[in-house]
């Protein structure tokens, strides 16, 4: 079939949820990806940052197989052999006690709204269904109707509701609305150390920090959505790491991965974590075997090809580079390490269809913005391909 028909035949029986760019990929190996044509595309988007370690990451790939041969999938009702290792190497790595495996970066976000009402009630001594959590506003933690009755997209929510109540927004990046905003029934703030699906929003130096003080001081739960800037995007391992401050909770999906399978975690001292029962939570694919060593190797991976150290250097050269561009299109450039936003003062789609001509893949996000995040195996030499091209289609514009 060509691409042309394969595209033709998912718009017949497909939802029509997404808007993808026309290009029917088969093939990827680290950086690059192929089309049905065997067109050759340096992927500049990384599936959303699941996939740090790039594409098809050999290690990742035996990992899988070796796995898939033996055992794919037992539930929780009884154990397995990869589990428990899994569990002790990514608290080993975060630092933290304990951790809850699930599968969509969704649906640990719902486990931790869990987690901490639980402990808002049991700990903090909030009276039944009293417990709220402050989210900030232009969040993006998923797509349940929990989750997206406390986004302020109206695309997100419009015709979606009734939605759960106990959550209240303040805005993003000011620290005094959100530490004014604390009351005795709140349990937790739930919010993304930069917003990535919000355009590559990197708040001020200082607000988690001052944010952290502000929930220890007032006993309330920090929960931090890393699962787009956390294992390296951002040239640390977490982004918490520039603020040198801990959350109380930690979520972590996409990379956790590398994009071979889908894998997600909940991170939390036992204070916290040993509020959930046995029979309160659970999930019939959460934990299991096949991914839990998919999610090894690629931790193995993060740590082995020091892709955090990497992605600092090449990630900000990157960004002063682009700071450069002669552009009277470009409005700003912001990000930090591999997650990186070119803000436009016009829609920015036409110029990603035009770079996925010149064989950059990237996608608008926020109607206006660029994100540019590669995987963090990428090379100096591939970066320069993708400048090239970028300043070429930002700077050729100019009329
Ligand atoms: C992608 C993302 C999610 C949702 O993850 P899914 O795996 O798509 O459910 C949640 N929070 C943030 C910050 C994300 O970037």
């Amino acid at each position: 079939m060509t691409g042309k028909e394969l595209q033709e035949l998912e718009q017949r029986y497909g939802a029509q949820n997404y808007q993808p760019l026309d290009i029917v990929l088969v093939r990827g190996e680290g950086c690059w990806v192929y089309d049905i044509e065997g067109k050759r595309y340096l992927d500049c988007l990384s599936a959303y940052s699941a996939l740090n370690q790039g594409h098809v990451h050999p290690k990742l790939l035996a990992a899988l197989v070796e796995q898939a041969q033996q055992l794919s999938l037992t539930s929780r009702a009884f154990r397995n052999q990869q589990l428990p290792l899994f569990y002790e190497q990514i608290c080993k790595l975060s630092g933290f006690e304990k951790a809850l495996a699930m599968n969509s970066g969704a649906e640990a976000v719902e486990t931790a709204i869990k987690l901490v009402r639980k402990w808002g009630y049991r700990v903090k001594g909030i009276a039944e269904d009293q417990a709220e959590i402050l989210v900030c506003s232009n969040n993006f933690h998923g797509r349940t109707v929990a989750i997206v009755g406390f986004s302020t997209e109206p695309s997100y929510r419009h015709g979606f509701g009734p939605f759960a109540p106990g959550f209240r927004s303040v805005p993003y990046a000011d620290a005094d609305a959100l530490i004014a905003a604390i009351t005795p029934n709140t349990a937790a703030v739930l919010l993304e150390p930069i917003q990535g699906e919000g355009g590559i929003i990197v708040p001020p130096d200082g607000y988690l920090r001052a944010v952290a003080e502000a929930c220890r001081a007032t006993n309330t739960l920090l929960v931090l959505d890393e699962i787009q800037t956390g294992l390296g995007r951002t040239g640390r391992m977490f982004a918490y790491d520039h603020e040198g401050i801990r959350p109380d909770v930690l979520i972590l999906g996409k990379a956790l991965s590398g994009g071979m399978y889908p894998v997600s975690v909940v991170l939390a001292d036992a204070a916290v974590m040993d509020m959930f029962r046995p029979g309160e939570h659970g999930s019939t694919f959460g934990g299991n075997p096949l991914g839990c060593a998919v999610s090894r190797a690629a931790l193995d991976v993060l740590v082995e090809e020091r892709l955090a150290e990497r992605t600092a250097e090449l990630g900000g050269a990157f960004i002063e580079r682009l700071k450069t561009l002669e552009s009277s299109l470009v409005k700003d450039v912001r990000g930090k390490g591999l997650l990186i936003g070119i803000e436009l003062k016009v829609p920015a789609r036409p110029y990603c269809e035009r770079l996925a001509e010149r064989g950059i893949l990237c996608k608008e996000t926020h109607s206006t913005v660029i994100r540019f995040a590669p995987p963090l195996v990428i090379t100096e030499e591939q970066l320069d391909f993708a400048w090239q091209h970028l300043s070429e289609v930002l700077c050729a514009s100019e009329k």
